[in-house]
């Protein structure tokens, strides 16, 4: 074989926005004939919007402050709303302390009131907030409410993200976000078809909201696969390889960073995290999930020119 061929067809890719690790990773491109496609941040834009706050009046106030220390798209769609709410400028702004992030649940920290210092017994304000999924709420210990469970169900059927916030041991709110589809998935994942693969949607979220942005880009209920932990995306990758297909993954996310890497081949959105670009054999430069579809019929005609 001629290398000359492949080093024309890694620079070609560069044009297209696609960047190869290597000359070897072509051979692998052109065998693929399934794809798996994480949603948030790869078919969807990955900026989430509240769309819609239920509960207590504190929900958002409380729900931003932990968020504000989150790099998780719904963190920084909750923190975007709290800082725009109109009780903003008057409530006394909220201290957080003892943050951590369980990934695919949630987040949990200790929310005061900065001037809590100054008032006898300000300490016992302190308050454990928590946000995230109900199931992962109530592992914590929380108490969910039948009705904040039935609200969050609501949100999730009709196509939104939702969780719940709790605090003093429970759930009292629920904040819905939504996250359109990327304009130029739908074309991509028409292409990717019509290259022969078969792709499915991946994702940590649920059911429904995952159906809803499936749908969107033309991918059957059939072929979604949500609620899967961040640990277990690999997992699902594994067992399409299981059943003899080769298997290539889009992803953007550090969740997605294990499954990138068992994948047959790897591709990673430019606009996504380093871990997930490390973690890959082909960055998608610009974040178009098209790009995906032009590395295949790139690697395709390149090797019939080294044949
Ligand atoms: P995805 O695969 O779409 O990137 P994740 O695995 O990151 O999803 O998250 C799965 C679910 O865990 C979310 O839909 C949400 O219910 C919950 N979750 C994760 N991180 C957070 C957070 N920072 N705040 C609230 N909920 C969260
Ligand atoms: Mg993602």
């Amino acid at each position: 074989a001629t290398p000359t061929a492949i080093l024309v067809g890694t620079g070609r890719g560069a044009q297209l926005g696609v960047l190869i690790r290597g000359p070897e990773i072509l051979e692998s491109t052109r065998r693929v004939d399934t794809v798996v496609l994480d949603k948030t941040g790869t078919v969807t834009e990955g900026r989430m919007r509240v769309v819609d706050v239920w509960g207590a009046p504190e929900v958002l106030r409380y729900a931003a402050a932990v968020e504000s220390l989150s790099e998780h798209p719904i963190a920084q769609a909750i923190a975007a709303a709290g800082q725009a709410a109109p009780d903003q400028d008057t409530e006394p702004p909220l201290e957080v302390t003892g943050f951590t992030a369980h990934a695919g649940g949630g987040v949990e920290g200790l929310v005061r009131s900065a001037h809590a210092g100054l008032a006898p017994g300000g300490a016992l304000n302190t308050r454990r907030v928590l946000v995230g999924r109900p199931d992962w709420l109530a592992q914590q210990g929380v108490t969910v409410p039948d009705e904040v469970r039935s609200a969050v169900g609501q949100q999730e059927q009709a196509g939104a993200t939702a969780v719940a916030v709790a605090w003093n041991g429970t759930a009292g709110g629920v904040i819905a976000l939504r996250d359109p589809a990327k304009p130029t998935s739908a074309r991509a994942v028409a292409e990717l078809r019509e290259l022969g693969l078969r792709p499915y949607l991946l994702t940590g979220d649920s059911a429904g909201a995952a159906r809803v942005a499936a749908r969107a880009v033309g991918i059957p209920d059939a072929d979604v696969i949500a609620r899967v932990l961040p640990a277990d995306k690999a997992a699902v990758v594994a067992r399409l390889q299981a059943e003899g297909r080769t298997v290539a993954m889009v992803g953007d996310g550090v969740n997605d960073a294990a499954a990138l890497a068992t994948a047959d081949l790897g591709l990673a959105m430019g606009t996504g995290t380093d871990v997930a670009i490390e973690a890959s054999d082909i960055t998608l430069v610009r974040g178009d999930l098209r790009a995906a579809a032009s590395a295949v019929r790139l690697s395709r005609k390149t090797l019939r020119i080294i044949k």
